[in-house]
């Protein structure tokens, strides 16, 4: 598998407190000071590319909510050999940068959303948001954001009903509806026992409207295998991290908020980039470790990897 795609945590900082991601909010942040500056982050990307990275996604936390993310996205998509930059949000502050962040050279956005309803949107997330929210994702299509991919996580007696909702809006809109099986991650967050597998949501899918189809979707190089409604305008994407294992086919690495790269989601180890980095290293030097990251890659998978606890806030998912 060639190893193309970095997904960059830029903050661990977010704006939601998602029951099953950050449900203690502000508790446990990275010191500021540890968080990668713009220009480090522009630099290991830019080396990352000339070792083959051609495709990035910013993440975090909430990337959003990180001051003049626009200026980040800017000279990271300016890098020669990143072909496609990206961002997975939640969508609250994406309305009125969405314009900004195209005009920057961003490729397009997922958005996360765990319910259509309201009174349940806040519930899980916290806040009453999810106009602000849908808004976003009309403009990120009207501004060429596209194609608008939406990210839910399904949690047992939180939003299963909300599941046909969700996949309604890839009737109405040209956007691809994934649902994500949740992945327990540490003591704060929901335990085990909310884990819903994606088998059940596409029988509750199917049960309202009809047999799926499989399809193909523009750019899906991801774990999402995809289908769609009949006479849809967009599709349904199931990502099935719990009960598959696609550890064959995973072509990324993620560079955590403060300056970690991980090879594996689901293993602990890592390479201290920064550490490297803030000690003064030559590009050759940084180079050569970004190499060997890559080639260790599959060395760490999800089945030799023992469970640990982590944060997808600064993972970046
Ligand atoms: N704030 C942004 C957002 O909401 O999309 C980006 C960061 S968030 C950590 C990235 C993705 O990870 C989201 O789609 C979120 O739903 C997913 N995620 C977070 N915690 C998860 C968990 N425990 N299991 C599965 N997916 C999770």
């Amino acid at each position: 598998m060639r190893i193309d795609y970095l997904r960059v945590s830029v903050t661990d900082r977010c704006n939601l407190r998602c029951i099953y991601c950050n449900p203690l909010g502000d508790c446990g942040l990275i010191q500021r000071d540890e968080i990668l500056t713009f220009e480090e982050i522009h630099r290991i990307v830019g080396l990352f590319a000339e070792c083959g990275i051609s495709k990035a996604r910013l993440t975090g936390g909430e990337p959003l909510v990180r001051k003049n993310i626009v200026a980040l996205v800017e000279k990271l998509a300016a890098i020669a050999g990143i072909r496609k930059l990206a961002l997975t949000t939640n969508g609250v502050l994406l309305e009125p940068v969405a314009a900004e962040l195209k005009a920057a050279g961003l490729s397009r956005v997922n958005v996360s959303v765990d319910s259509a309803e309201r009174g349940n949107y806040q519930r899980i997330t916290g806040f009453d948001f999810l106009e602000k929210v849908i808004r976003g994702i009309y403009k990120a299509i009207e501004v060429g954001l596209t194609p608008v991919r939406i990210n839910t996580v399904v949690l047992r007696g939180i939003n299963e009903q909300d599941v046909a909702a969700l996949a309604q809006l890839s009737v109405e809109m040209p956007i691809a509806v994934r649902f994500i099986e949740y992945c327990p991650t540490n003591n704060s967050t929901k335990p085990g026992t909310f884990f819903v597998p994606n088998s059940q949501v596409r029988r509750s899918i199917e049960s309202r409207f009809g047999p799926l189809a499989a399809t193909v979707v523009p750019n899906a190089n991801g774990p999402a295998v995809y289908f769609r409604i009949k006479g849809a305008a967009g599709a349904i994407g199931f990502i099935s991290g719990r009960t598959t294992v696609f550890c064959h086919l995973c072509n990324r690495l993620r560079l955590t908020s403060d300056g970690k790269v991980r090879p594996c989601l689901y293993s602990a180890h890592h390479y201290d980039v920064k550490e490297l980095v803030r000690g003064g290293a030559d590009d050759e030097a940084v180079r050569d470790l970004l190499e060997k990251i890559i080639s260790e890659k599959s060395n760490y998978t999800k089945l030799n990897s023992p469970a640990v606890e982590f944060s997808m806030r600064n993972v970046g998912g």
